[in-house]
């Protein structure tokens, strides 16, 4: 028969011998009872050594106990359960510096019970879970469940050290870009622009494994990597000739380029490609990504659907790519941009007699850049640039501001011998940006310019690609200005995609009208252009006329407007007035 005596004998052997840590303390935290567990995991807590009171032992770990018992439910009792209390808070979990859980109760008035449990060896466990969570993370990419750039480079750099076979020539990578994701994405929204990503990752997977269907190469699939937001890249270590690699590059564009359907969407998304052939046994991973971007980059510039192949000489265009960038970072802030100004004459009508012109026809504004030591730099060098680098913005601004304000200037100081219309240029990326007809308002509210004066040009084959920049065309044109399709011919819009656009204005490639006079087939182009644009109601301007019978041609196939060193090179704004003055008392005589 067990007595009271012996269960509470029992009880305190329990408690002695428990693994875990049990401490009865009074209210204000000093302690009773201690079992031998307690001791030892309390102990690195005490800075004296001693273990008197559990507030003063744990004031460092647990600051807020205290308040947390005097908070206590009285119903409940409960003070906290499991709070995890560490020596070091911000180490890692070690022997060393144990990490305590600690469920504590009030049971009568004035007696409260500590339980302390090790769980040390928990939260390594935890920690080591969650790090290797987050390396896979980091290795595969959720979307496509391709490897990602980190993952692409190891698995790179092992095929690079692999020794090469006899029979296979060495290995290539393609790294691919997809052309304006940004534009779908922002038309479409991100949640379409993921699922085409997904769609452009399988494409390119099945791609590839039908070179292996059709017998190309005998085992093993390519390395295919999803290397950046809308880049992939693609390693081929099969190749038995090098050459082989561009019939592979071509095909990959090939397939990628077709449209791709999400629900009601038909979304077209080519993409440009860098390819770096290498000789295995040679090279650093990332130093060959590096180079195969440099290559995609000069694809991207030639044009949709395009791949190039790195050449050395590709690090040093780059690099003087980036002096540029540098340079035109402070070429705003410096002044060093200015704008020239080049007539648009009037060719037909009554001021057209024996190759008179309409000098006041309008002007187009072309930006210049004084570069303090390679002196004056053309556009064609810095707007690409300045796109890439995000400065076109600015730089954009900068020109219709300035040529805003000129043109008042001209009209309150030539009356109507001023130019009546002023033309400038939008490059792709402007076109890009929703608050583009804001910024447009605001100028010609600040420069009190009409809006009907103005004229923004856009170049063709930005126009018709997609529905965001035709949305912000018309938000451009509800403002009352003029749209203009600049060198026409030189895109793929044609003639017969031409109503879809809604420009007021065609102004005809200057690779037209210089064969104008010469060749037929040129100039049943330019004559065929002006029918079209004239059926829809725009009106027609030749580009770069540099001769008489250039502009004879033009005039005579019906051309409103023309352009070119034939009347005038662009000219600094004091050199145009004086023009102006000239041509106007020339006509006249
Ligand atoms: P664009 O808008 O087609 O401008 C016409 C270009 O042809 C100008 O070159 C002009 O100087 C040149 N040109 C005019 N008449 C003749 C001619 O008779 N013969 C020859 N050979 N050339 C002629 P520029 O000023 O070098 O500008 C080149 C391009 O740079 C422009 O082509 C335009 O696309 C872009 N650009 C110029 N200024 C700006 C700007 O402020 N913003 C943007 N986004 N682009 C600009
Ligand atoms: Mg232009
Ligand atoms: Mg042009």
């Amino acid at each position: 028969m067990t007595t009271s005596n012996d269960a509470y004998e029992s009880l305190l052997q329990f408690m002695y011998r428990a693994p875990i840590g049990l401490v009865q303390t009074s209210l204000d935290g000093d302690i009773e009872m201690i079992n031998p567990k307690s001791a030892q995991l309390l102990m690195p807590f005490s800075q004296d050594g001693s273990l008197d009171n559990l507030y003063t032992l744990l004031q460092d770990s647990a600051p807020t106990l205290r308040q947390l018992a005097a908070d206590a439910d009285p119903a409940s009792g409960i003070i906290c359960e499991s709070l995890r209390i560490s020596l070091h808070p911000e180490a890692a979990p070690s022997p060393s510096s144990p990490i305590l859980s600690l469920s504590m109760l009030r049971l009568v008035d004035d007696l409260l019970l500590a339980v302390f449990v090790d769980v040390t060896l928990e939260v390594q466990h935890e920690q080591q879970v969650l790090s290797r969570k987050l390396s896979e993370a980091e290795r595969v990419d959720k979307l496509t469940g391709l490897p990602t750039r980190v993952a692409a480079l190891e698995l790179l750099q092992t095929a690079l050290d692999r020794p090469a076979t006899d029979t296979r020539y060495g290995c290539a990578l393609l790294y691919i870009s997809c052309n304006r994701f940004k534009l779908i994405n922002d038309a479409l929204g991100y949640n379409i622009g993921n699922q085409l990503l997904s769609l452009i990752a399988g494409r390119l997977g099945s791609t590839l494994r039908s070179r292996r269907r059709d017998g190309e190469v005998m085992d093993g699939l390519p390395l295919t990597a999803r290397i950046g937001g809308d880049e992939f890249a693609v390693m081929l270590d099969d190749l038995l000739v090098p050459e082989n690699v561009t019939g592979v590059a071509q095909r990959i564009l090939d397939r990628l380029g077709r449209p791709y359907a999400i629900g009601p969407h038909k979304i077209y998304c080519s993409v440009s490609m860098g390819i770096v052939v290498q000789n295995r046994d040679s090279g650093n991973a990332s130093d060959l990504l590096q180079d195969a971007s440099l290559a995609m980059e000069d694809a991207k510039r030639a044009g949709d659907s395009r791949y190039a192949i790195f050449e050395p000489g590709m690090r040093a265009s780059a690099r003087q790519r980036r002096s540029v960038e540098d340079d035109l970072q402070l070429a705003l802030a410096k002044n060093q941009l200015f704008v020239v100004y080049q007539p648009v004459v009037g060719l037909q009508g009554e001021q057209y007699i024996d190759g008179a012109i309409d000098p006041c026809a309008g002007m187009e504004a072309l930006v210049r850049w004084q570069h303090p030591v390679r002196g004056v730099v053309s556009p064609v060098e810095f707007i690409g640039i300045a796109e890439e680098c995000g400065m076109i913005d600015a730089i954009g601004e900068f020109v219709l501001d300035t040529a805003c304000r000129q043109f008042m200037t001209w009209q309150a100081l030539l009356g109507p011998r001023a130019p009546r219309k002023l033309a400038v240029n939008l490059s792709r990326e402007q076109l890009s940006h929703p608050g583009l007809a804001g910024i447009v308002d605001g100028i010609l509210r600040s420069s009190g310019m009409p809006a009907s004066c103005l004229q923004l040009e856009v170049t063709e084959s930005l126009a018709a690609q997609s529905g965001s920049v035709l949305t912000r065309l018309h938000e451009l044109k509800a403002l009352g200005l003029t749209l203009a399709l600049d060198d026409f011919g030189t895109g793929y819009s044609s003639l017969s995609s031409l109503h879809q656009i809604p420009v007021d204005t065609v102004k005809i490639d200057r690779s037209f009208v210089r064969y104008g006079d010469t060749s037929l087939h040129h100039r049943i182009l330019i004559d065929a252009t002006i029918r079209v644009a004239h059926s829809l109601g725009m009106d027609t301007v030749a580009e770069g006329i540099e001769t008489f019978a250039q502009a004879e041609i033009v005039r005579q196939l019906g051309c409103d407007k023309g352009q070119g060193y034939l009347y005038s090179k662009p000219v600094v704004a004091a050199d145009f007035a004086s023009w102006l003055t000239d041509t106007t008392v020339a006509s006249k005589s």
